[in-house]
């Protein structure tokens, strides 16, 4: 077992997934919404999310491979599965659990673009800006933590602790 401290307990995490949610329910009501979730870890979020919001949207995932401490931030994103509706002209919520260095995150914002959407805006959960090595617009953060493993919440240690209902510091 490993060493575990709480950062974010269940209940904070759940007012500030409604709080967000408001504001993306104001923000893009007029629009046709597409929330593309990345999985596996923004799961959890995502269903929590996507039911607090109160206007029409579709829901589709992807999955990308993740970056290696040698991956170069020249390297090719590996889609290894792609969302399976289209997105032409459509106004795009990102949905991720967490950016770390934003490599991800901004490689997937231009894979939608290439795909044709209108509009890509990103959305996480928590944000650990300290170890950006890529500027990146994050629309709506929901916590900024600090440069820490985290897990709980839909972040996995070994595929392991996605289903805490807490966002916890894990010493390995
Ligand atoms: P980035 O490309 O921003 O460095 O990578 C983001 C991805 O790295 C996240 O989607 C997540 O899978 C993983 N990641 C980054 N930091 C953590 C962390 O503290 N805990 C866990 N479980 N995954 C993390």
């Amino acid at each position: 077992m490993h060493k575990m401290e709480e950062l974010i307990s269940e209940k904070d995490i759940a007012e500030k997934v409604s709080n967000m949610a408001a504001l993306i329910s104001r923000d893009f009501k007029e629009q046709d919404l597409t929330v593309v979730s990345v999985l596996k870890g923004s799961f959890i979020f995502t269903a929590d999310l996507v039911r607090s919001i109160n206007i029409p949207l579709e829901v589709a995932f992807l999955a990308a491979s993740s970056y290696g401490a040698s991956t170069q931030s020249s390297g090719e994103l590996k889609i290894r599965y792609d969302i399976d509706i289209p997105v032409e002209n459509k106004t795009v919520l990102l949905v991720e659990d967490i950016v770390d260095t934003g490599l991800t995150i901004s490689r997937l914002k231009d894979y939608l673009y290439e795909k044709g959407a209108k509009c890509v805006k990103i959305c996480t959960i928590f944000d650990k800006p300290d170890r950006r090595k890529i500027q990146v617009d994050v629309d709506y953060c929901g916590f900024v933590i600090p440069n820490e493993f985290v897990v709980g919440y839909g972040l996995d240690y070994n595929n392991k602790y996605r289903n805490l209902k807490n966002l916890c510091k894990i010493t390995i």
